[in-house]
């Protein structure tokens, strides 16, 4: 029987393993084909065969997405308990994004000064490895585990988790009695931990006004202009009407930015007949997301966008849960935890993004959120400290311990 001593040797002993695996993750991209991707099949297949080598059982849940691919989700269970500690972590990755921001190809790794560079390195390959060789450690040890370790490795986190944690929810894997954690957020210096996320609300908004020759614009309705007033008007109405605060989220307010905006005509002497542009809303739980949905329809009704047409369409729409309790079972036993190896004091917060542990806490279901990153998933550049992923994999092996 071995204990935290034993365990944190044997984690350190996997270093290059863990790199190497982490590195061919990188090699087998897994973009959303929805986003013209080649999904998750590839690098699903590979971790899967990896555990079975390791001697465990996984089992394969495919779901087909709109473009008729596969989309795997791999469940692996450890031990005889009754509850289960589940790790759940997401196979899937955003796109590279622009290309030339990148100093090495997205998707070769790259090593350099103790960091691994890459697409989906730290959001959320260096978890997805911290968890399974957490898993191996406690097997080769031959540790009996207090809980049964559960390992989840989803599909389709990236756009809504549509074919990923949103099905297996219905497939009887999850037990209201067990605890989950989803390393998929976390602080570089792994202190926080997350037990609530605000609501999100993107929109895409297309005016329809009516092109002509710059030189005669009062034939024409000119949607650039109504574009730029009515989101004057969204911008000061949302800040004023929203302006709650809560010293567990960061930033402590709800958010409402203009981010994309579609291109509109190809010369300075037309006037545009349409615009077409997105807002994205993070919503503090403490407000209803229908009321903001409401204002930024109603204030398109004003009579300076007389002959304009609006209309709305939701691209996501995630409404908060009720938090993770900070006295629950689960988000004690990881502050401990923390708290033993790392020697420092962990602290709850909440945060704007979005996680699958929103699934499980929408259906009262314990889970939060926890890693040991650098603020750098989605951008270009991408990487994971090996560290962080050696010093994770203890705090997941440990959790298990008796
Ligand atoms: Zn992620």
């Amino acid at each position: 029987m071995g204990g935290i001593k034993e365990l944190n040797g044997l984690i350190d002993g996997y270093e290059k393993e863990m790199v190497a695996t982490l590195s061919q993750m990188v090699r087998l991209p897994a973009v959303s084909p929805v986003n013209g991707g080649k999904g998750e099949v590839k690098k699903a297949a590979y971790l899967k065969d990896l555990l079975e080598r390791w001697g465990f059982k996984v089992k394969t849940y495919a779901y087909k997405d709109p473009t008729g691919s596969p989309r795997p989700n791999l469940i692996a269970k450890y031990g005889n308990a009754k509850r289960t500690l589940w790790l759940l972590s997401h196979l899937d990755v955003v796109a590279e994004g622009e290309r030339a921001l990148w100093k090495t190809d997205p998707f070769t790794p790259a090593i350099k000064d103790g960091k691994i560079f890459g697409r989906g390195t730290t959001d959320n390959g260096q978890s997805a490895v911290a968890s399974i060789f957490a898993l191996k450690a406690l097997k080769e040890l031959g540790i009996e585990p207090k809980y049964n370790v559960g390992i989840g490795l989803v599909a389709d986190e990236e756009i809504g988790s549509a074919y990923g944690i949103a099905k297996l929810m219905n497939e009887g894997i999850f037990k209201a009695s067990d605890m989950y954690v989803v390393p998929d957020v976390g602080a570089a210096d792994g202190s926080e931990i997350e037990i609530v996320e605000k609501s999100a609300l993107w929109l895409k908004v297309t005016i329809h006004g009516k092109q002509v020759h710059a030189s005669t614009p009062e034939q024409g309705l000119n949607a650039f202009r109504c574009m730029v007033r009515y989101l004057a008007k969204v911008d000061e109405l949302l800040h004023k009407k929203y302006k709650k605060k809560d010293s567990l989220f960061d930033p402590n307010v709800s958010t409402f930015e203009m981010t994309k905006h579609e291109k509109n005509v190809d010369s300075t002497n037309i006037i545009p007949g349409k615009e077409v542009f997105y807002i994205d809303s993070r919503i503090l739980p403490q407000y209803e997301v229908d009321k903001v949905l409401g204002d930024i329809k109603r204030l398109s009704k004003g009579k300076e966008f007389k002959g304009a047409r609006f209309e709305f369409e939701i691209i996501q729409r995630e409404d908060a849960t009720k938090p993770t309790k900070s006295s629950s079972e689960i988000a004690r036993l990881l502050a401990n935890t923390i708290r033993k190896q790392r020697r420092i004091k962990p602290r709850f917060i909440g945060i704007g993004g979005g996680t699958v542990a929103a699934f499980f806490r929408r259906k009262g279901m314990p889970a939060v959120c926890w890693s040991t990153c650098d603020p750098v998933a989605h951008q270009p550049n991408e990487y994971a400290k090996i560290k962080d992923m050696v010093a994770d994999a203890k705090v997941f092996a440990a959790l298990f311990l008796k």
